[in-house]
């Protein structure tokens, strides 16, 4: 289905709402902020690009040039470099024209990831993954939509650790639920009080190897459950931009769905936004300053600079909603330094950039179902991913080492490139080995909760700018104890579970992987009820600054060890229903 067009910008007006960012949380504040018939300009930092021909999954590997791989001249940073260097990058890598971090190590998703020396950053290890592109991180994300419960918004009353939510989970259960039935999850319910349930659609199926583990880990009361996609199988009447999954199998590759049945901001939430008729849309726009107004130190608007032309523009807001992902908002949060507000607004508590936290990544497990081997190949690459293994720990007992929990997502089953089935050789006879054995393979890797703490935090650089002259952001981020404590529980827990399901175990670790690997950073503008230790209200509303939102993962309390994304649009969506009605009632 063609895009709408998208109405040029006027500079010369009021509008309702200016939202910054395109991706998770920005296509869901211009969603929600149109429909109750709002005005809103949409400014997102990077391009609007053809995305199916950057994405390209049903290209065979043999017809890319470099079989999928990056091209010459260019390079991802990894692992061991991540360890051995220190932001910014460059330095150390004259030799590759463009370089992206670990996640850009394909030529499908090269042009979606940012250069990482455009884009600098300075101060302790961190692999911050970022897509400047409409939808941003959405293009690419890993669909993995699970809910959070009482167990993570109230995780202070069960261990006296942080700060609880300043909502429940019956606060945002309905909003859950419109964000499941407007954008398509996949699942089955397990009624879980830790993980609640989604108003799914058709689920997966478990394969065999993934079923052993199922019923291996059942009798030490485990729960491993179909991977829950944000992924519509069912298809959605109300969006003609979407297809239901076809199960072609892609989903595997990095990079995104181009028939877009893997949710993505800009045909799930953005062309809908353009299609009422409400929505302005301004790509190659970065936002490098919200404006105060003199008289009443509330928000007036956006300067923001043309990438292409580098002129510099304003434009004039009753509402600014941030949603530029949870770094980049806490950055120009801290940009936006005025008389009312020299710490940059809507920093009265000092706790912007603060609280950072994440999931820590990793330790896991790969190993071989012995008996599965020599079976006929079966056809799993046609999913939108495995399993998720829940969370186990902390619910009932307290565990003596550490608080919090982690679980663990997997995968099992025949592909069209076959990973590391350990067989060793060459030739006619390694690829037999390859063939006969690949359905018996299994791993998973864990997520964990990374406890929200104060003194891990980010700031403005005094002298590193990006290249349209923006102060980088400085990283204060180490994992602490409880997270390597964690670590090596999720390695003895794993060995356990494989040992309950009769795996042969190939390999199991409790190596931690560099600070932001998961990409899924949360918590620096936290919400809460006390001004003085919280940026946000329960509605993501500034304490200081009563026109001004930051929707994204910058309002979570803790990270809990679910993945976010399903939460921030579910977040977005209460703050953006009270924003209206307050807007209504002249109240901001
Ligand atoms: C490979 C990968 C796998 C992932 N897997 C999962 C998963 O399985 N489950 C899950 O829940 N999450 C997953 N995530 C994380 C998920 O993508 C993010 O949680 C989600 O995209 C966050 O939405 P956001 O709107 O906050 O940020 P983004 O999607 O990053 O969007 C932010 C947008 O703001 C724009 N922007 C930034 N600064 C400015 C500025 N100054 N001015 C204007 N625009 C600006 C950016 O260009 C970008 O388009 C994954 C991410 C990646 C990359
Ligand atoms: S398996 Fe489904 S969601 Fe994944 S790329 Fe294919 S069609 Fe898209």
């Amino acid at each position: 289905m063609p895009e709408p067009p998208a109405p040029e910008v006027d500079l010369s007006r009021t509008y309702d709402a200016v939202v910054i960012g395109s991706g998770a949380a920005g296509g869901m504040a211009s969603h929600v902020l149109t429909a109750h018939g709002l005005k809103v300009l949409l400014l997102e930092a990077g391009k609007k690009l053809p995305i199916e021909k950057e994405l390209r999954s049903m290209e065979w590997p043999y017809d890319n040039a470099y079989r999928g791989g990056l091209p010459p001249h260019s390079h991802s940073i990894n692992f061991n470099e991540y360890t051995i260097r220190k932001p910014p990058f460059g330095p150390g890598f004259e030799k590759s024209k463009h370089l992206y971090s670990y996640i850009g190590n394909s030529d499908y998703v090269k042009n979606i990831v940012v250069d990482e020396r455009e884009n600098p950053y300075t101060g302790t290890n961190y692999a911050w993954v970022r897509a400047r592109c409409l939808g941003g991180k959405t293009n690419i994300w890993g669909r993995l939509a699970l809910r959070l419960s009482d167990y993570d918004f109230k995780a202070k009353d069960r261990d006296g650790f942080g700060e609880n939510w300043p909502i429940s989970y019956a606060d945002l259960a309905p909003y859950y639920d419109k964000v499941d039935l407007y954008l398509g999850i996949t699942g089955v319910k397990e009624n879980l009080p830790y993980l609640p349930d989604s108003l799914f659609q058709r689920p997966t199926k478990l394969n065999c190897a993934e079923l052993t583990l199922k019923s291996g880990i059942q009798k030490m009361g485990r729960v491993l459950t179909q991977y829950r996609a944000g992924v519509t199988s069912d298809g959605l009447k109300h969006n003609k931009y979407r297809s239901r999954c076809y199960g072609r199998g892609a989903c595997s590759r990095k990079g995104g769905c181009d028939i877009h049945a893997a949710f993505d901001s800009p045909t799930g939430l953005i062309y809908p936004a353009l299609d009422t008729g409400n929505l302005t849309l301004r790509t190659n726009s970065v936002a490098r300053e919200i404006t105060v107004d003199p008289k009443t130190g509330k928000a007036s608007g956006v300067h923001f600079i043309d990438t292409e032309t580098r002129a510099d523009y304003h434009v004039k807001a009753r509402v600014v909603i941030v949603a530029a992902s949870t770094l980049e908002s806490a950055r120009l949060l801290l940009l936006s330094k005025s008389r009312q507000h020299p710490n940059g607004i809507g920093n009265s508590s000092n706790h912007v950039g603060h609280n950072f936290c994440e999931h820590m990544m990793g330790p896991g497990i790969y190993g071989r179902a012995k008996d599965l081997a020599g079976k006929p190949p079966t056809l799993d690459d046609g999913r939108p991913g495995g399993f998720y293994l829940t969370r186990f720990r902390n619910l009932q007992e307290k565990h003596g080492k550490f608080i919090r929990g982690y679980g663990f997502e997997g995968g099992s089953g025949c592909s069209m490139f076959p990973a590391g089935t350990d067989a060793k050789g060459f030739g006619a006879d390694f690829k037999e080995e390859v063939r006969k054995n690949q359905g018996a393979y299994i791993g998973m890797g864990a997520f964990g909760e990374v406890l929200a703490r104060y003194e891990n935090y980010v700031d403005l650089d005094p002298t590193v700018k990006d290249k349209w002259g923006i102060p980088a952001l400085r990283f204060h981020y180490k994992f602490g104890e409880n997270e390597y404590k964690m670590a090596e529980d999720m390695k003895e827990t794993a060995q356990e579970m494989f040992d309950a399901a009769g795996f042969e175990t190939v390999h199991v670790s409790s190596r931690v992987l560099t600070e932001g690997w998961s990409i899924h950073e949360l918590g620096t503008a936290r919400m809460g009820d006390d001004p003085k230790k919280s940026v946000l209200n329960q509605f993501e509303q500034s304490h200081d600054v009563k026109n001004l939102f930051v929707v994204d993962g910058s309002a979570f309390v803790n990270a809990s060890c679910q993945n976010p994304t399903w939460s921030i649009m579910a977040l977005c969506w209460r703050s953006c229903d009270y924003l209206a009605d307050e807007l209504r009632k002249g109240n901001l």
